[in-house]
């Protein structure tokens, strides 16, 4: 589902985020990837879903050759992949459905499957009752629920989720997690940067840590393994 062959990012100043990554994640795997602040973990998913291009080295995400890839082909790209931040980055002006809805209009689905389909996701969200509501008038993790349903409305193959309960209280997390289990259950690939030590320990996955920009541990039903 997702390689890389010895990827190695350095930012423009010269900063070497990665240095010589080598990894495979397959289909339906769900991967933590843990490691102290400035590591480059944010640099390793921003490459996943093409934010940032790699310096040096080989990509394949679901099939594709990422660093090949033509300007036109890179919609096509992106409709495999949902990506979930720690800040929601919902559209403040459109509600519930809206935000939702607009991931399936980018890519110009038809619209009586953008209806039935945004209804779906919002129904397994639990908010189909906030779909009129503005993001304004959401808890935090209501928030995180409505990009959670834009995430998966298209039927991503694999989801990046950086910190997706990094502004969340434990009980909120706790709940953002278990349906993160549910959409990894019913098929999709997730890799999700985290500094939840209580998360990581407590629902057990493959343990990816990135440090100084090298993979130094990469273990299945993993712990944390940090203090903080
Ligand atoms: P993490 O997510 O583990 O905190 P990052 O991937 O954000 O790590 O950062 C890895 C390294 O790359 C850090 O030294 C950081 O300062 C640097 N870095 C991140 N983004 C940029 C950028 N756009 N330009 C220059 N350096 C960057």
């Amino acid at each position: 589902m997702i390689e890389m062959q010895d990827v190695w990012k350095t930012y423009k100043n010269g900063t070497h985020a990665l240095r010589g990554i080598n990894i495979q994640v397959d289909r339906n795997e769900f991967v933590y990837v843990v490691g102290p602040s400035g590591a480059g973990k944010s640099t390793f998913m921003k490459l996943i879903y093409r934010e940032e291009r790699l310096s040096k080295g080989h990509i394949f995400v679901s099939g594709f050759n990422i660093e090949k890839l033509k300007n036109r082909k890179i919609p096509y790209f992106r409709r495999n992949i949902g990506v979930i931040f720690q800040d929601y980055r919902l559209l403040p002006k459109l509600t519930v459905y809206e935000n939702v809805a607009f991931a399936m209009e980018v890519i110009e689905a038809p619209a009586k499957h953008i209806k039935k389909r945004t209804m779906e996701v919002l129904d397994l969200v639990k908010l189909k009752d906030k779909a009129s509501s503005l993001p304004s008038q959401l808890s935090g993790g209501e928030q995180q629920r409505v990009a959670i349903a834009r995430a998966i409305v298209n039927n991503p193959s694999v989801i990046v989720a950086d910190e997706p309960t990094g502004n969340l209280d434990p009980e909120t997390s706790w709940g953002i997690m278990k349906l993160l289990e549910e959409i990894n259950f019913r098929g999709t690939t997730i890799i999700m940067a985290t500094h939840n030590k209580d998360i990581v320990n407590g629902m057990r996955k493959r343990v990816v840590a990135i440090e100084n920009g090298l993979i130094v541990r990469d273990q299945q039903r993993g712990e944390y393994g940090y203090e903080d």
